[in-house]
Parts: structure tokens; sequence; C-alpha cells
């Protein structure tokens, strides 16, 4: 999905609203034409595609079934990090064959920070590691390792 930049104060629209559990989003281009930019209230008019080397490697277009319900998508809240696996209204099945093995924070280089082994819930917490650069990856048995999205 194309991101969007408002000219008047560089707010990126952020088209993910993580709320009471639920993960949903609504692309730009669906939003009300009355909406205004939160930061400064500029129109919908004032916002411009996000120039490419701002962009996060990421597009929701690309994004399959499938696949949506094995991202671990994760956001930081004070000393914490919330991790809710695939999307709400799409989750990862836990089934006898077809389970996810790990979900875990990472070092870049792979080193292991805090792993959950076979968790049962799709929304986990694990403890911030104040590091700058960390990745949240989850390993299902059947479809491999993923790369966690920040949100
Ligand atoms: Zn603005
Ligand atoms: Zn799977």
């Amino acid at each position: 999905m194309q991101k969007f930049t408002c000219t008047a104060c560089s707010y990126i629209y952020n088209p993910f609203l993580w709320e009471e559990n639920t993960l949903s989003w609504t692309t730009f281009e669906d939003l009300n034409e009355s909406w205004t930019c939160p930061h400064c209230g500029e129109g919908k008019e004032g916002f411009i595609e996000t120039p490419v080397y701002i962009q996060e490697v990421f597009s929701l277009k690309w994004i399959s079934e499938q696949e949506s319900s094995h991202i671990p998508f994760y956001k930081e809240q004070w000393d914490t990090i919330i991790v809710q696996i695939g999307t709400t209204d799409n989750p990862h099945e836990i089934e006898e064959n077809h389970f996810i093995e790990y979900v875990g924070l990472f070092e870049t280089d792979g080193e292991i920070i805090d792993l959950k082994i076979q968790p049962e819930e799709d929304t986990l917490v694990f403890e911030n590691p104040w590091i700058d650069e960390y990745e949240v990856r989850l390993s299902c048995n059947i479809h491999g390792v993923w790369r966690g999205i920040k949100i």
C-alpha cells in the first residue's frame, strides 16, 4: 500500500488501527473526503505519496491471506513489545500438524533475545529489550520464518 505524507507537517498517514485487540486498516484512498491530518488539520488534498526513500519495504497489496495470518505485527508500548500474530480477521490456525513453532525477538545478527515456544495466544507480550535494532520473527512449522512488521 502506498503511504501518504502531509505536505504541511510531514505526518505520515498510518493505515493501521490497533484497538482493543483488533487490528484493522483503512487505505488512504478509502478515507472520507472530509478527513483531515490528525496532526495539523490539513485536508486530504494536502497529502502526497510518501517519497520512496522513506517508505518501508512493505505493501499490503502483495500480502496474501496466507501471509497475513503469519506476520507478527508488533508495537512498542513503554517497557513491553506487544505482538499480534496475523491480522485479527485472519489469525493463524493452531492445528496438530500446522502450528507456530516460536515467536521471538532477535538481534539483527540472529542472536536470540527472547523466545516463546509454541504460543497458544494470538497476542504475546515481550519485555522491551531497549536496543535500537531488533527483529520480531515467527516460525510456522510448514510455512517457515516470517519477519515482523512494526505498526
Ligand atoms: Zn499535517
Ligand atoms: Zn502456517
